[in-house]
């Protein structure tokens, strides 16, 4: 057995003791001679943030389409992601991956639906780059099969044919599924961009191999034009004819759901994935979280992609989910910080169907974020310092127990370096 971890002095939760990637003692824990004792004084530890939504190839185009919603924004960005290459997905998933650990994630979702030339080993640079990382991957086979030419939003160049998908859907699992640091998911992308025949074929795939479901749903009244017109119903009636409505499956922003919508998707424990800055970047709506939460829906936060948030990390959206919730609801307690530390942290993990991770319990995967506190000694709640405080990284973070983030730098990769090799690439499409 390996010598117990001890993060000693946090402010909160105090002590934690970790032995075998899992954690093993909370509190005030007493010495032992052979322990490995990392500092922690006077910093604030959660659980890692689990990030519930992203499209980390989106690195490669930031700051485009600024002032556009949603289907300007695509139809702006569609041919652009035509041209990248697989090189290019994984240098943007090394930095989207590299910011997200050093902003406090443990577990990153990545919803990747263009596969240019059916090429998908994609998949295999996303996995890739997470193992440089050290950070936990929800990996979405994301999948469009519904070009311009018969009624969809993209550009026919950037779709798939259904069978290739489900082919390579089945491919993608077998290399890379293993329930333990890479989870795979079936996700095709949006309703505008898929046919009702890959949503109910891609469920029965999912649920044969007994894998999550994931795709975007209610998150422009665009959207919801778009169903009403070419399939005569609202966008969760769809989601309950192609047999998507269910606790294996969790949507991207959830925004234009109406009161019975709600109690259908709450009843069935269907969860949401919150992107609120996103949202506000293209004017999306604003989510009705706490109407969700108390329906049944686990709602957990989401980046989205960093081509609708530039940030890129999840930390900031903790803030921007508590400010979203008051200034819709116009009520000051509609969220509390503790409430948005537990969507950034368990709900998002039980959006992502994880049971063990997500909490500092004794038992749960080692997955810890160490925040310094040094700044906040002055605010008596440290959830309260952390949530309203100034933006800040992470001084450690730690994944099943191996330390990921040290001292403020990735243990496994010069993210400086990553980002420079990113920007000469990204440079390259700006004539595309
Ligand atoms: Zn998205």
């Amino acid at each position: 057995m390996s010598p117990r971890l001890v993060l000693r002095g946090a402010r909160h939760p105090g002590d934690i003791a970790v032995a075998d990637g899992r954690i093993v003692a909370v509190g005030t824990i007493p010495p032992e001679p052979d322990d490995v004792v990392v500092n922690c004084d006077g910093d604030i530890i959660t659980a890692g943030l689990v990030n519930t939504h992203h499209h980390l190839y989106q690195w490669m185009t930031r700051g485009r389409a600024v002032g556009c919603g949603l289907f300007g924004w695509l139809v702006e960005l569609y041919p652009v992601w035509g041209q990248l290459s697989v090189e290019d997905v994984r240098a943007a998933a090394l930095v989207g991956l590299g910011e997200l650990a050093t902003t406090g994630c443990t577990t990153a979702s990545d919803h990747h639906y263009l596969v240019p030339r059916g090429d998908d080993t994609v998949f295999d640079a996303i996995v890739d780059a997470a193992s440089e990382v050290g950070i936990r991957l929800h990996l979405s086979r994301g999948s469009m099969d519904l070009g311009e030419s018969r009624g969809g939003l993209p550009p026919d160049h950037v779709v798939e044919d259904r069978d290739a998908i489900l082919a390579s859907t089945e491919s993608v699992i077998a290399r890379h599924h293993d329930g333990e640091m890479v989870h795979v998911t079936v996700a095709p992308c949006s309703p505008f961009s898929v046919t009702p025949e890959l949503m109910v074929e891609s469920a029965e795939l999912a649920r044969r191999h007994g894998l999550r479901l994931h795709t975007h749903l209610c998150e422009t009244v665009e959207e919801q034009r778009h169903c009403l017109e070419r399939f005569g119903r609202r966008p969760v009636e769809m989601l309950d004819e192609w047999g998507w409505v269910g606790d294996d499956v969790w949507l991207a922003h959830g925004i234009h759901i109406d009161d019975g919508e709600m109690a259908r998707l709450g009843t069935a424990g269907t969860g949401v994935a919150h992107c609120p800055s996103s949202n506000a970047r293209i004017a999306a709506g604003m989510c009705r979280v706490t109407d969700l939460r108390a329906a049944g829906c686990p709602v957990g936060l989401g980046v989205d992609g960093v081509a609708s948030n530039e940030v890129g990390g999840l930390f900031g959206e903790l803030r921007q989910a508590l400010y979203t919730a008051r200034l819709r609801e116009l009520r000051p307690d509609a969220l509390m910080p503790g409430d948005v530390v537990e969507m950034g942290t368990r709900e998002g993990a039980r959006c992502l169907g994880m049971d063990d991770v997500g909490s500092l319990q004794v038992g749960m995967r080692a997955d810890l974020a160490v925040w310094p506190g040094d700044d906040l000694g002055d605010i008596a709640d440290a959830l309260t310092a952390l949530v309203l405080g100034p933006d800040r990284s992470v001084r450690h973070l730690f994944v099943e127990g191996r330390r990921v983030v040290a001292d403020g730098l990735l243990s496994g990769t010069d993210l400086a370096a990553a980002h420079r090799d990113l920007a000469g690439r990204s440079r390259r499409l700006w004539e595309v």
